[in-house]
């Protein structure tokens, strides 16, 4: 059996909605029996929320066929450690899975950032006295936006970019395509099929940092392709050529 690692925003659905056609592909690949498992940097949403989203558009899941920016993260944070963090329910679930306890003022082991709504004046200000007080920083994801049928929306990304300017240091980022998540990844999957992403930057780099083919959709961030880089319009493409190809 081997894995293909499906990104979530822009794959599999937008915003929720299924991109026309992802859960035929998902039964197809598992009906020749391909392992599925989700790759995402969304670190907003609890693993139950991701998989009743799944359950909603026909998919189901098991805890283990989804990893997550916000699991990655955390895995950089020692047991037991304390966490200032600008995050929502993932990054707590995945904290508290580490034992780890989220501290509200300013001294703390480590300082996640990650996807959230919930940004203010005084959590920027709590965040940046970690940062300049020693704590390791950790982002969950670059990506400066993310895309919604409404169009873009600021990203952890550009929340990232102001705590780094209010601390005067530069986070590492745990999740696609940095080696936190591959850990994650080869840890749960033996050989890769495929990579399947709406991003060259994020989805294709981690295709590369682990070793795996990678095909571009262009039904997410991406609308065109790079000169060298397989591209088709949906994850259903992607899988009915290859099963072509390879069955
Ligand atoms: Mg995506």
């Amino acid at each position: 059996m081997s894995t293909w690692l499906l990104d979530l925003d822009g794959v599999v659905w937008l915003s929720g909605e299924e991109i026309p056609g992802s859960a035929a592909a998902i039964a197809l690949l598992r009906d020749v029996g391909e392992d599925v498992v989700f790759v995402t940097n969304n670190s907003a949403p609890t693993i139950s929320v991701l998989q009743r989203r799944l359950e909603r558009i026909d998919i189901a899941s098991d805890p283990k066929d989804l990893i997550t920016a916000a699991q990655a993260a955390a895995s950089l944070v020692p047991e037991g450690g304390s966490v200032v963090a600008i995050a929502d329910g993932g990054v707590r679930e995945a904290l508290t899975q580490r034992s780890a306890v989220v501290a509200d003022d300013g001294h703390a082991d480590a300082v996640i950032v990650g996807w959230t709504e919930s940004f203010t004046y005084e959590t920027l200000a709590t965040a940046a006295t970690a940062v300049r007080s020693g704590a390791r920083f950790i982002g969950t994801n670059a990506d400066p936006t993310h895309p919604t049928p409404a169009g873009l929306r600021p990203g952890t990304g550009a929340i990232i970019a102001a705590v780094e300017v209010a601390s005067g240091r530069a986070c590492e980022f745990a999740g696609k395509p940095n080696d936190a998540m591959a850990r994650l990844v080869r840890q749960r999957a033996g050989s890769i099929s495929m990579v399947v992403g709406d991003q060259v930057a994020t989805d294709g780099a981690f295709a590369g940092v682990l070793g795996a083919p990678f095909s571009l959709v262009l039904s997410g961030v991406d609308h065109l392709a790079p000169v060298g880089v397989a591209a088709a319009p949906t994850l259903h493409h992607v899988v009915t050529e290859w099963l072509a190809a390879n069955r």
